[in-house]
Formats: C-alpha cells, sequence, structure tokens
C-alpha cells in the first residue's frame, strides 16, 4: 500500500473513531482479529485513534489494498486491456501524528513552497509531468522553494529527507504544497495544508482530488487508467502548460500571503 492509500485510510481512522468515540483495529483485507493480522504503515505511527492490540469487540476498519474506495472492481473485472476504471470518490482527510522530535524538526524552512519534481513509482511514467518543466516554474517565480530528497531542482533549497514522515515534517513547515498527484498531496491535506496539484491521464481529481487544493488538468482528459506508458496519458500530461502551473502557484501565494500573520 502506499503512502497515500494510507494517509487516505487515516482519514477513514479519524471518521470511525468521531463516530464510535474509541481507538479502530486496523485490519488487512479480508482478514479479521482471530487470523491477528493488523496492520501498520509509518503514516500510523504515534496515531492515538488506532487499537495496536485488538481483542474481542474491537472495531475494525480494513485496509484499503484489494479494497480501494475510489476504484470500480466490477467495471475493472469486465474490462480486457487491464487498466483499472475510477469511481468519483472524495478522499477524508487523513492525520499524522508527529512525534516531539519531528515537531521541532526543520523550523528553517517556515513559510517555504514544498514541491516535488519527482515522481515516485512507476505507473508507466503517466505521473510525470516533466523534470524541466519544473524547473522553469521555479525559474520564473520569485518565491523561495523547497524539496525532499531526489533529482534536485536549480534554485531549490533541498532537504534528503530519510522518510516519507520526515518529509512530512518538512511539508508541516511550509506554506503549500506544489507537484503532481501522490502521497504528498494526501499529506499536504492531512496536514491542513493547501495544494497545486497536476494531474495527468490516468486517474483524476473526480477521484482522488481534495476540493480546497487547486487541481490543474488538461480541458476534457478523460481518466485512462493504464499503468504502463501511455501516448494519451503523455498527452494528458503536455496539455497542462507550465503558464498554468504558474498561475496556479502565483494565486495561492497571494492567497496564503493573506492569511500568514
Ligand atoms: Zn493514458
Amino acid at each position: 500500500m502506499g503512502y497515500g492509500d494510507e494517509l487516505m485510510l487515516s482519514g477513514l481512522v479519524k471518521k470511525a473513531y468521531d463516530h464510535l468515540g474509541r481507538p479502530v483495529a486496523l485490519g488487512r483485507y479480508g482478514k479479521n482479529y482471530l487470523e491477528k493480522e493488523c496492520l501498520w504503515g509509518e503514516v500510523f505511527d504515534n496515531n492515538p485513534k488506532i487499537d495496536r492490540n485488538p481483542g474481542i469487540g474491537a472495531r475494525w476498519i480494513h485496509e484499503v489494498k484489494g479494497n480501494r474506495p475510489y476504484i470500480d472492481y466490477y467495471s475493472t473485472q469486465l474490462r480486457t486491456d487491464g487498466k483499472v476504471s475510477y469511481k468519483t470518490y472524495h478522499p477524508e482527510p487523513g492525520e499524522i501524528f508527529f512525534t516531539e522530535e519531528e515537531l521541532e524538526k526543520y523550523p528553517e524552512y517556515e513559510g517555504y513552497i514544498y514541491i516535488e519534481p519527482n515522481v515516485k513509482g512507476s505507473f508507466g511514467g503517466n505521473k510525470d509531468w516533466g523534470f524541466e518543466k519544473w524547473q522553469k516554474v521555479v525559474e520564473s517565480c520569485p518565491f523561495k522553494f523547497v524539496q525532499g530528497r531526489g533529482r534536485r531542482l536549480g534554485g531549490v533549497a533541498q532537504v534528503e529527507t530519510k522518510t516519507f514522515r520526515d518529509a512530512c515534517a518538512l511539508l508541516r513547515r511550509c506554506s503549500f504544497f506544489v507537484g503532481t498527484d501522490g502521497g504528498l498531496h494526501h499529506a499536504a491535506a492531512a496536514l491542513g495544508k493547501r495544494a497545486v496539484v497536476v494531474w495527468g491521464g490516468l486517474v483524476g481529481p473526480r477521484s482522488l482530488g481534495y476540493d480546497f487544493h487547486i487541481n490543474l488538468r488538461g480541458e476534457g482528459v478523460q481518466d485512462c487508467g493504464s499503468s504502463r506508458p501511455c501516448e494519451h496519458c503523455r498527452a494528458a500530461m503536455d496539455k497542462v502548460s507550465i503558464e498554468t502551473v504558474l498561475r496556479g502557484v502565483e494565486e495561492m501565494y497571494n492567497a496564503e500571503s493573506i492569511k500568514a500573520p
């Protein structure tokens, strides 16, 4: 399960906790407490709303692997092209509970914009807007940007983040997030941060986006659900221009600086 899925699951944990008034157990899909299979991932560390030793009577929330609420499994099964059909879904912003130590990290990046030009995982490159285009965005703005580990953009500060949580601790200091859809836009939502998110042809904000983010997608682009290199996805990314992203970043910068004390 990826970080985005873990974060969306932490949103479901929050909802269940609010409803029940007590911690819930996290189960592996298709298993139950008799099989003693609890799910864990770094996103859930330190989360007091999760019951780590569930016994009889525990309430279970199940992981989303094989059970993803934004995938239409029925229609996916009927397809013969090996692609995925997505549903309309509104993810509940998740939660990350930082340790005292994590909360003290990276004060020097307060007010920076967190930018992520790198794409994790494969998806056939279909989530990659293009490193050079991100470079142009940075060069056309007077703002201070920081990024985590990975290929570094010129003119951008970099922190060699050790883990995803570490990246989230850095993001917590920043005013907002800029990048493509992935773990960090879900992290931004979990931290109550806004984001400028570039979407390609694989899946769109209708399924995995948050309304309080600026979601940029080429006009008329439909989801194709392909995780293989795809011409349609390449063309979908090319429809999001550097100017459009720049405008999004500037708009958000202005909105966030008004809010800042
Ligand atoms: Zn495609």
